[in-house]
């Protein structure tokens, strides 16, 4: 396996959003990535624009069909029924809200990099419904909100922090917050223990 490609490159990204940072949880949430032994390669504070907002929503060309089947799912198996039948229609609703969100204050945008960093990172995120994330993840132990509560005051549902979803959507994402000369590739002291095969540097 050359450099290039060994699981310890692979990269994703976290924004902290906007009530993240209102409720002064930056370090805590920073805390729970970085204690895994994953680095962090990229980190800045800004209000994000309503254009950056929806273009990183709609990267994904399917993810306007894929949100708006999901939500529709989601009222229909708790017994509710959707204000609309539209998946699309759905979703231009969950998009405006979310834009109203993300660009209501400053968010931290990073990029973390380790072995299987997506899949450690979203595990230590929890799920998207912070009513039902699971306890001990940073939307589980920090958020008290729900898809019910946001969609009857008519808002994005409050869940601290996104995260890429999988190692393609990373890289697309991280090209459209950061520009190259904004990321570090370093070694870091305990890259040693994590990666190193022979262990051989340890004894004087
Ligand atoms: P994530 O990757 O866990 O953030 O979730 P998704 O990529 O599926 O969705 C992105 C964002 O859209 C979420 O953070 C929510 O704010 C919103 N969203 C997703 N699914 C739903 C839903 O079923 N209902 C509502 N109201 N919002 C949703
Ligand atoms: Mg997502």
């Amino acid at each position: 396996m050359t450099t290039t490609n060994h699981p310890k490159t692979e990269r994703t990204l976290v924004v902290i959003k906007p009530d993240g940072i209102q409720r002064s949880l930056i370090g805590e949430i920073i805390k729970r990535y970085e204690r895994t032994g994953l680095k962090l390669v990229g980190v800045k504070m800004f209000v994000p624009s309503a254009d950056l907002v929806e273009e990183h929503y709609t990267l994904d060309p399917e993810w306007r069909r894929i949100t708006g089947e999901k939500a529709i799912k989601g009222y229909l198996d708790k017994g509710l029924t959707p204000p609309t039948t539209d998946p699309f229609e759905v979703t231009e609703k969950v998009l405006k809200n979310l834009i109203k969100y993300l660009t209501s204050g400053p968010v931290i945008a990073m990029v973390w990099q380790g072995a299987h960093v997506v899949k450690i990172v979203r595990k230590i995120t929890g799920g998207t419904e912070p009513l039902t994330s699971d306890v001990g993840t940073i939307r589980g132990d920090f958020v008290l909100d729900s898809y019910q509560m946001s969609d009857n005051d008519t808002r994005a549902v409050r869940n601290l922090v996104h995260a890429s979803g999988s190692p393609k959507e990373a890289e697309d994402e991280i090209k459209h917050w950061f520009s190259k000369n904004e990321l570090t590739d370093y070694n870091l002291v305990q890259d040693k223990i994590l990666y190193d095969v022979n262990l051989d540097g340890l004894l004087e």
